[in-house]
């Protein structure tokens, strides 16, 4: 870029439409790149630079090749760990030199949540898109490029989900922090051969029809549509987890009825000890976390990896395996020690301040997958329906609610980080 060229960059700002995509792998992240080139994007992708730098490895790197994502995960945290804005900055050159004016862009791969505060702070028109889909369903689409081998599938996204440090993967915390959210669930983009799936026309509509919703509302001039009832709710639910002082996650619950087909809220609330109890922050700790710790500590070097087998040496935070790189708490602990958990859930006060009352036909909004111990209580208030925002939701807990006539719906929307930025406020 020439000086002048720089200067009047810095003049305009960097006030392009910024789409950054987020997700598990699997979601169809890509795809909807695709659809968002077609609506004019210039598209983007953070994982070009990792592969770029792995100049002279490509064969490690090629799909379906055993490691091929775990060589890209740790070349990917290995910079990360060195300079917290390493691959942003990359990728922000990229676009610097592309000189692409005003034009909208679509950067795909967002998979560490300080990535997501760096770009927000450069670009401040940026917009986080989340899109999710059940494990089962990821599983099918991505396992033509683990050729079958499903339990390097699960390593790698245990890593993907939420590695315990900065510079680590937390495509959980990303999505967490999305501004709008898409569960892609039942489209199936490929069969397992690798071909495209017949209606793979229809499954295209529907993502674009989804891209059509939140790109014409992002620049905050249009009114194509006021917020869903249910973008309204969940949006509650949001305020409510900011209340939370937990170390691990914050989270928010809102109960309504509906009458005469207006749905009302009637109850809320958010994660937090019971009173009187100090919150992990004034603790500094989390307890079901210090205890996990203090346990692999106790095992010490008795600790095989469960992926790899390999028997553990210095076993120490962030638990990682030495050779596989296994996230070790994720695998060891699959329910993260939640029987130890302190606070009354979000989900656990909203019923709780029911006092008792059942909520027939009443609706739960949560802005996490509610744990196996607030279905039961789902079910004993009466409430017909939940509506959540999670990447990684637990099969077992859905099976068990919608067996017992619970409807159990991923959110679609807009949440409350970008509210007030697209829906106008009505006098
Ligand atoms: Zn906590
Ligand atoms: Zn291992
Ligand atoms: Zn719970």
């Amino acid at each position: 870029m020439t000086e002048q060229k720089q200067k009047e960059k810095v003049r305009i700002g960097r006030s392009n439409l910024v789409v950054g995509l987020t997700g598990p792998f699997g979601s169809g992240c890509g795809e909807m790149r695709k659809v968002l080139e077609v609506l004019g994007f210039h598209p983007f992708k953070i994982s070009e630079d990792i592969r770029k730098e792995l100049k002279g490895q490509e064969k490690l790197i090629v799909k379906g090749k055993p490691n091929w994502r775990k060589v890209l995960q740790d070349r990917g945290n290995e910079m990360r760990k060195e300079s917290q804005d390493y691959w942003i900055k990359k990728v922000v050159a990229r676009i610097d030199k592309e000189e692409i004016g005003n034009r909208k862009i679509v950067v795909d791969g967002f998979r560490n949540f300080q990535e997501v505060q760096e770009i927000r702070k450069i670009y401040p028109n940026f917009f986080l898109v989340a899109i999710c889909a059940q494990k089962n369903e990821r599983w099918q689409r991505v396992k033509n490029d683990y050729e079958g081998r499903y339990n390097e599938f699960e390593r790698d996204d245990r890593r993907d989900r939420s590695e315990d440090y900065d510079w680590g993967q937390s495509v959980q915390k990303c999505v967490d922090d999305a501004d709008y959210v898409y569960y892609n669930n039942e489209n199936f983009l490929v069969y397992p051969q690798g071909k495209e799936e017949p209606n793979s026309d229809k499954i295209k509509r529907t993502l674009k029809n989804q891209a059509d919703d939140f790109v014409s509302l992002m620049p905050g001039i249009t009114d194509h549509r006021g917020p869903h009832p249910e973008e309204v709710q969940m949006a509650a639910a949001y305020a409510q987890s900011n209340s939370s002082k937990c170390k691990k996650r914050h989270v928010g619950a809102v109960i309504t009825i509906t009458q005469d087909s207006r749905e009302f809220p009637i109850s809320m609330g958010y994660n937090e000890n019971p009173p009187h109890v100090p919150t992990c922050s004034e603790l500094q700790i989390c307890c079901k976390d210090e205890d996990m710790a203090a346990k692999l500590k106790a095992r010490g070097k008795d600790i095989c990896c469960p992926s790899c087998g390999t028997r553990q040496k210095d076993l120490s935070e962030p638990w990682t395996c030495s050779e596989c790189s296994e996230n070790l708490k994720e695998c060891l602990y699959p329910s993260r020690n939640m029987e130890l958990c302190t606070a009354i859930h979000a989900e656990e006060r909203a019923i709780l301040s029911l006092g008792g009352r059942i909520v027939k036909g009443g609706r739960l909004y949560a802005t996490t997958f509610p744990c196996f111990q607030c279905a039961r209580l789902i079910l004993d208030a009466g409430i017909g329906k939940v509506v959540y925002v999670e990447a990684y939701p637990m099969k077992e807990t859905t099976e068990f609610l919608e067996k017992n006539g619970v409807e159990v719906v991923p959110f679609t929307g807009f949440t409350a980080r970008a509210f007030f930025r697209v829906f106008k406020k009505v006098n």
